[in-house]
């Protein structure tokens, strides 16, 4: 099947399939009896647009459901390509994208990044979810059970976890990646990694990233340990009253040995200071 240039689509088990893109954000497609169900709708409408157009080489079935791994531009922004569909996303997610502050403050700086995207986010109809939940869900659809679930605040404060236990797989969002550092401007220091502790604790044996490659459980268990390492040592540094650009320039030092090859490790330090004035 000839998809958008730039992705490629993997079915997992049957009718179970990640969509990845490179460089870009990934989607999850699942197939049930009478219907299809997208795992986040992407950047804009336009790449919703290809998105769904790709949906449709693997099959014809009405899209019925839309979940949200979380509300951030790039998994959330297509949602208004969905008029049909029930968009679920938990209610943290919710309260995130009817923010008009700062999803205005996202838009401006999608607007001035110079991306192919940018003119096309100052259009986008930020759509939130309209099914939520607090702290599981679960789908019985297409003879399978898909567990929503909210393993506590990390990425963002609504990360929804899309667990199919009978498969053993998981779609985490942005919460983990394999061998990528998640993007940390939004997240929640001090929960993150009781949260990537249950994340590992699912049993899975694949899981789909946001961003990046299918991972198996070493990978998983990798970011986990980075999110932990990470936020131990700028805890330190923070109590030891360390300035933030010694904190900084101290953890992506103790950090490069083990992550330093990852996608995204040359941002990390500039990504920091706006995690270390979240330090309580
Ligand atoms: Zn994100």
């Amino acid at each position: 099947m000839t998809t958008t240039p730039g992705t490629e689509i993997i079915e997992l088990e049957t009718g179970v399939f990640a969509r990845l893109h490179e460089g870009l954000t990934n989607a999850g497609i699942i197939v049930g009896d009478d219907s299809a169900l997208v795992i986040d709708s992407l950047r804009v409408p336009s790449f919703a647009r290809d998105l769904i157009r790709d949906v449709r080489h693997i099959t014809d079935k009405p899209i019925q459901y839309l979940v949200d791994t979380h509300s951030h531009w790039d998994h959330a922004w297509g949602n208004e390509e969905f008029p049909d569909a029930t968009i679920i996303g938990h209610e943290n997610c919710y309260n995130e994208m009817i923010d008009v502050e700062w999803n205005e403050q996202w838009r401006e700086s999608v607007m001035n990044s110079g991306d192919a995207w940018s003119e096309e986010a100052g259009i986008v109809k930020i759509t939130p979810p309209n099914l939520t939940f607090e702290t599981s869900m679960r789908l019985y659809f297409g003879g399978r059970e898909l567990h929503l679930r909210f393993l506590g605040k990390a990425h963002t404060a609504g990360d929804t976890h899309i667990h199919l236990p009978d498969d053993g797989i998981v779609f985490c969002g942005d919460v983990a990646q394999d061998g990528g550092v998640p993007y940390l401007g939004d997240s929640y220091p001090d929960e993150w990694p009781d949260t990537d502790d249950r994340l590992v604790g699912l049993p899975i044996d694949r899981f789909v990233s946001g961003h990046g490659p299918v991972g198996e459980p070493a990978a998983l268990a990798e970011a986990r340990d980075f999110i932990h390492e990470l936020f131990a040592m700028l805890k330190a540094a923070h109590a030891d009253g360390r300035s933030v650009e010694d904190a900084a320039a101290s953890t992506v030092a103790a950090l490069t040995s083990r992550y330093g090859a990852w996608r995204s490790f040359d941002r990390l330090e500039e990504s920091l200071p706006a995690v270390y004035a979240k330090l309580g």
